[in-house]
């Protein structure tokens, strides 16, 4: 695993607002910890700089891993993952109730890479929602 200095996690993390940058979890309410994610994985020539790397729920990037891209789940299109840095999230996401709606293929396969609607994950959201803790 490589270094990333405290500065740089700092800044990950606030440019974040210290949410999961894919699927908005707060830090704070997490069960364990967020992470700095290599947006491209260093396997693919990703780097650690600012511009490579995003702050990351615990859940979302174990199904992220090194993952580039997957299939659309309507098209079955090799598509392109969302890129925390070069995509913004309501053009591809937007929240049903709990639940997050890809709106393009991006955001479609993102969704179901990262499993963001599996049933405990929506309970979660719900009760964060509920709470006004989730950022809409
Ligand atoms: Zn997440």
């Amino acid at each position: 695993m490589t270094y990333i200095s405290a500065e740089l996690r700092q800044l990950v993390r606030e440019r974040a607002n210290g949410c999961c940058e894919y699927c908005r979890m707060p830090d704070d309410d997490a069960f364990r910890s967020h992470e700095i994610d290599h947006i491209e994985a260093e396997k693919h020539g990703g780097m650690t700089i600012e511009v490579n790397l995003c702050f990351c729920c615990w859940i979302c990037n174990r199904h992220k891993g090194t993952d580039l891209t997957s299939r659309d789940p309507e098209t079955r299109q090799v598509t392109l993952l969302y890129h925390p840095r070069k995509n913004l999230w309501s053009d591809h996401f937007r929240l049903d109730g709990a639940r997050i709606e890809g709106l393009t293929p991006v955001g479609r396969v993102t969704v179901k890479l990262l499993q963001m609607n599996k049933s405990t994950r929506v309970k979660e959201r719900e009760i964060l929602i509920s709470l006004n803790r989730f950022p809409l």
